[in-house]
């Protein structure tokens, strides 16, 4: 695996070689690498991708300086797993590299789609993110990129800058890692103890009994203040949302409707780690 730390030799080797590569597959993550960030590389070479992976910890996308500080990092053995899965280049750009001497994002508004639910709760955050993957669009250049649906306001997020700014880049949207146990991967989970990961579980369970509920016709806000009753009310839980959205605009919605694609979607504090989740109600 080729490690770059500068966009001008990672473009070098990029355009030198792409006639060789055929199509230049994108995985942008933040380290800390588990197997749902592997199975976002295992897409790009299931598709015949050259892959190019990032690891880059953004500071502008953290709306709390905590997460940032306490943000994992194990990036010794995040390059001998990209190495076991094939990765062909690993991005690993420091904060000047992106931004210069300004570490600061730009202000955007795609509608609901920014400004609802993460983006409501996290300000600022959508605009680290469109910000950096902006940036790091311009810098790869690929022609497709994969991002996991864990972060499905971000996958809408990144559709809509593709039909904006890069609508030559094909967008690849992977299903959710899971433990065994039912809890999304995340690099966060780090942070919890045994025992608030066994709590951490109940956010996959509602999710589920959601899911189920409102496709057997049950309003949303119903079956939701069932789930938060006997799934969500812990000491070691803290809700922030939990909802049905149309899962392309991310709007709320109350009923299922033929036509539209359903998700529910929860943030929820365990403790002091915020955990994200979501499931789709169809496929
Ligand atoms: P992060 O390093 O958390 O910024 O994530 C980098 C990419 O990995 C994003 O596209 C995430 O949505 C994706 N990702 C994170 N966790 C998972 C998971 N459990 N399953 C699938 N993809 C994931």
């Amino acid at each position: 695996m080729f490690v770059f730390k500068s966009i001008k030799l990672l473009q070098d080797h990029l355009s030198e070689n792409r006639p060789k590569f055929g199509k230049v597959g994108y995985v942008p993550t933040m380290g800390a690498l588990h197997q749902g960030h592997l199975d976002l590389i295992a897409a790009s070479k299931a598709k015949g991708c050259y892959t190019v992976c990032t690891i880059y910890v953004n500071p502008t996308q953290f709306n709390n300086t905590e997460d940032f500080e306490k943000y994992p990092s194990t990036i010794e053995q995040d390059i001998v797993k990209l190495t076991q899965n094939q990765c062909d280049v690993l991005f690993l750009p420091s904060s000047a590299e992106m931004y210069g001497a300004q570490v600061v994002a730009d202000k955007y508004n795609f509608g609901t789609v920014t400004n609802s639910f993460e983006g409501a709760l996290r300000p600022g955050h959508f605009d680290g993110v469109i910000t950096i993957v902006s940036k790091l669009f311009d810098a790869v250049k690929p022609d497709a990129v994969f991002f996991g649906q864990k972060d499905l306001q971000q996958c809408m997020v990144v559709k809509h800058l593709i039909n904006k700014r890069f609508s030559n880049i094909q967008m690849n949207i992977v299903p959710t890692k899971r433990e065994s146990s039912g809890l999304a991967m995340s690099s966060r989970n780090v942070r919890l103890t045994d025992d608030e990961r066994a709590v951490a579980i109940r956010l996959y369970e509602a999710l589920l009994f959601v899911k189920q509920q409102v496709l057997a016709g049950v309003s949303a806000s119903e079956v939701i203040s069932i789930a938060k009753a006997q799934w969500l009310n812990h000491p070691k839980l803290k809700l922030e949302y939990l909802a049905l959205v149309d899962a392309d605009t991310m709007e709320q919605h109350e009923l299922v409707r033929p036509e539209i694609h359903y998700a529910v979607i929860i943030a929820c504090w365990c403790s002091n780690v915020r955990l994200i989740d979501n499931v789709l109600l169809t496929d």
